[in-house]
């Protein structure tokens, strides 16, 4: 099999700014494989793993975990992906993770999704998740099917520990001090694309757009928005 034209993105905003809705439908359209830090670390948890277990209160308290813990994590998946496009969600947060994940991989495109916080605050506590998947719905705009399961394989939905409201505030702040200098990062190397507004509905068609141009054809499926 000849390997060309991979492509390396990275999807980042705030918390609760549609990466993981985003993300599905990226991966959807254009075939990329999808890698979600929290998702992995929430799976971790879920499968009482010790680095779950460790890493649990640090998330609770809406706290980044260490850098070494996640680059580590992220690592092990990227390189079983070597030969395939991917998405990045929620990896890199610091700018050393950004620098760390630059020594093994060249990123091609960072998609940043800039939502104001006051939206944010709001969309969090109608947030529920299918945690195996990831897959998000909100009670507000987006909401699954049949209230509380999940549309595809009919699962309980469940609300993430880490959406409360003061939780929120933390992951905010933690967001505005530690991620925000890794948009720098990522803007002095030309690559970042910044996508604003308040919807994701209406934020996603331009997303669409701009990846249509960048990502070569060969790869894109059919059908997609
Ligand atoms: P959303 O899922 O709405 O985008 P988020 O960005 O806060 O919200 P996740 O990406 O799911 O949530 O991450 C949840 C938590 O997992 C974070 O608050 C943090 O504690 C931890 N975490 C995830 N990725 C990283 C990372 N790259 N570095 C450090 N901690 C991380
Ligand atoms: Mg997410």
């Amino acid at each position: 099999m000849v390997l060309r034209n991979l492509f390396r993105a990275v999807i980042m905003g705030p918390p609760g700014s549609g990466k993981g809705t985003v993300s599905s439908r990226i991966t959807e359209s254009f075939g990329l494989q999808h890698l979600s830090s929290g998702d992995m670390l929430r799976a971790n948890i879920k499968a009482k793993s010790e680095l779950g277990l460790l890493m649990k209160s640090c998330i609770d308290q809406g706290q980044l975990v260490p850098d070494d813990v996640i680059f580590r994590l992220i690592l092990a998946s990227l390189r079983e992906m070597e030969h395939s496009s991917w998405l990045l969600d929620g990896f890199p947060r610091t700018v050393t993770q950004a620098e760390s994940l630059d020594s093994v991989f060249t990123v091609d495109t960072v998609i940043n999704l800039d939502v104001p916080f006051q939206t944010i605050k709001e969309r969090l506590t109608s947030r529920w998740v299918h945690l195996p998947s990831g897959r998000v719905y909100n009670t507000d705009f987006n909401p699954p099917r049949i209230p509380g399961l999940d549309d595809v394989t009919g699962e309980p939905l469940t609300q993430r520990d880490d959406d409360t409201p003061e939780t929120v505030t933390r992951r905010l702040k933690a967001y505005e001090t530690q991620t925000q200098p890794v948009l720098e990062y990522y803007r002095s190397k030309g690559v970042l694309a910044t996508f604003t507004g308040t919807e994701t509905n209406k934020i996603w068609p331009h997303v669409h757009a701009f990846l249509t141009k960048k990502i070569p054809q060969s790869q894109q499926v059919q059908g997609g928005v």
